[in-house]
């Protein structure tokens, strides 16, 4: 069966402002390295805008609107210090939860064994009441909550190899054991969460921070003896990704020293999961990454792996 990669133009109009990392650039970087001829076999869907209900399952309603009604006519309007929304932002953060929820519905309806979502803004740093972190909404968490609510699934489990640690994710599971979270990601660094003492309820939040240089062996060792195992024994019906590619050795905000074939060996090991313990439903969605080369090349590495399930 084939990959889908949902995506949109109005995720290109999210303009946090010049010089701001999370640049619009990033998305075009991602979308050009999916446009080599190897990735003909994709298919490519434009992400619908989610319904303000199917975000209410994990913001309060009141939130929704407050960030809807914070998007300026024109200019820029800081959210905080580094959570800017400007005109475009609106359609942006809807479509990208909206891709999710949209993923979702094509890999249970069968229409595809997995989904890439190519959007932004990210949303692993939201939690229920605040935006941060470039974050608006929590696209993820929209996502699995969908997952539950329109297609009745009662264990949803979402990992997290973003460089910095998915705390609003984190903070939507916190006390509900049929969700899993599970993060890889750089201790100390923004925001600061993700100690491996914060387990959640039943253990189904398992943090597994690394120090400052990691690489390669030691995200290997993290996964394998940490977030699989524990992925396993949960038995997810659906497994989701917050696909951050900032772990890279060069990307700028952070000091973990992946590679591209990290993203593609552990996009692999999240498959085979998928295989045994749900049919290999699973869907990813972009978070951060942003060393625009790297981003682009780590994406296309995540994406092949994702079409060779
Ligand atoms: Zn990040």
């Amino acid at each position: 069966m084939t990959t889908l990669v949902f995506t949109h133009s109005a995720c290109i109009k999210h303009e946090p402002g010049p010089g701001h990392p999370e640049s619009p650039a990033r998305l075009k970087a991602v979308l050009a390295a999916l446009d080599a001829p190897e990735f003909a076999g994709l298919e490519r869907r434009e992400a619908p805008p989610a319904e303000q209900a199917q975000i209410a399952r994990v913001h309060p309603a009141n939130y929704v609107t407050m960030i809807l009604e914070a998007i300026p006519a024109s200019g820029y309007y800081g959210i905080d210090a580094d959570t800017i929304v400007s005109p475009g932002s609106g359609e942006a953060a809807l479509r990208a939860a909206g891709a999710v929820c949209a993923a979702v519905d094509a890999v249970m309806a069968g229409e595809a064994s997995n989904a890439f979502c190519a959007v932004r803004p990210p949303g692993h740093h939201a939690e229920p009441s605040r935006a941060m972190g470039f974050c608006l909404f929590n696209n993820i968490a929209v996502g699995a909550a969908h997952a539950k609510a329109a297609h009745g699934l009662e264990r949803v489990a979402v990992v997290d190899f973003d460089v910095h640690h998915g705390n609003g994710t984190q903070a939507m599971f916190w006390d509900d054991p049929s969700l899993f979270f599970g993060s890889t990601h750089q201790m100390p660094l923004y925001p600061g969460t993700g100690s491996v003492t914060e387990r959640g309820i039943d253990g189904n939040i398992v943090n597994a921070p690394l120090s400052p240089m990691a690489g390669s062996a030691e995200f290997r060792a993290a996964m394998s003896e940490r977030i699989l195992p524990a992925l396993s024994r949960f038995g997810p019906e659906f497994i989701f990704v917050s696909a951050g590619f900032d772990a890279h050795e060069a990307d700028p905000l952070a000091s973990l020293r992946f590679h591209e074939d990290d993203y593609a060996w552990a996009t692999t090991r999240l498959l085979e999961v998928a295989e045994k313990s749900c049919a290999g439903r699973l869907v990813s969605t972009l978070e951060g990454g942003y060393d625009l080369s790297a981003l682009a090349n780590s994406s296309a590495a995540h994406v092949r792996a994702l079409m060779a399930a």
